[in-house]
């Protein structure tokens, strides 16, 4: 990071399991908070609803891994076999503009940040109950197949695993509202850690 967010403005990752509603709650917290939100880059197909630019840039393997080279992302990490990168240059000038600046991405991505910004705070949302995750992937209407549906709840036991090492917050998405108020009052610092 260019920027000194100590002076300037604040991390936050958000992090957890596919489906949980990451997205859902980032889309909230930047409207209250008037925050950025980090549009990454990934390797991935579109989902059906997905618009490119608002959703995600998709890019091909290739330009993924030359941007890669030259050191153009903050982090960036193979989730289910595609890339996922934080562009970086967005990300410093928002933090240098004293903008709260919302990076939801992967556990793995997420230990990358803390390591090059120490500061940053990294949240992970739970489901109340496992079974909410299968219910909750379905209802995002994107037309994943069975298999890459049953590999993100694989997936999501080891991430949880691994956010319990290495996470500073954890939110239960209940009640979404609540949700919403508890990764605000994160961000303005009247959580603390493990709260
Ligand atoms: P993610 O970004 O983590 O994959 P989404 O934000 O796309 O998850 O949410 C997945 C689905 O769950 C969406 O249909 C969303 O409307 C729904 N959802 C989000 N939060 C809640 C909640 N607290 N209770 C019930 N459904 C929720
Ligand atoms: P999805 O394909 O469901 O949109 O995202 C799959 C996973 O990739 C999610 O855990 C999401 O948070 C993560 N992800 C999205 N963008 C990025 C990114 O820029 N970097 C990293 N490391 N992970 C990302």
């Amino acid at each position: 990071m260019t920027g000194n967010p100590e002076k300037n403005g604040k991390l936050v990752v958000i992090s957890g399991p596919s489906g949980v509603g990451k997205s859902t709650i980032c889309r909230q917290v930047v409207e209250k908070r008037d925050a950025f939100l980090s549009v990454s880059v990934t390797t991935r197909n579109p989902g059906a609803a997905e618009v490119n630019g608002r959703d995600y840039r998709f890019i091909s393997r290739d330009e993924f891994e030359a941007r890669a080279g030259r050191g153009e992302f903050l982090e960036y990490a193979d989730v289910f076999g595609n890339y996922y990168g934080t562009p970086r240059p967005p990300v410093d000038e928002a933090i240098s503009a004293g903008r709260i600046v919302i990076l939801e991405i992967d556990v793995q991505g997420g230990l990358q940040v803390k390591q090059r910004c120490p500061q940053a705070e990294l949240i992970f949302i739970l489901p109340p109950q496992r079974e909410d995750l299968q219910k909750r992937m379905d209802g995002r209407g994107r037309g994943e197949d069975e298999q890459s549906r049953k590999r993100r709840l694989q997936a999501a036991e080891k991430e949880i695993a691994a956010a319990r090492q290495h996470y500073d917050h954890f939110v239960v998405n209940d009640d979404l509202a609540s949700a919403v108020q508890d990764v605000i009052d994160i961000i303005d610092g009247k959580r603390k850690k493990y709260d």
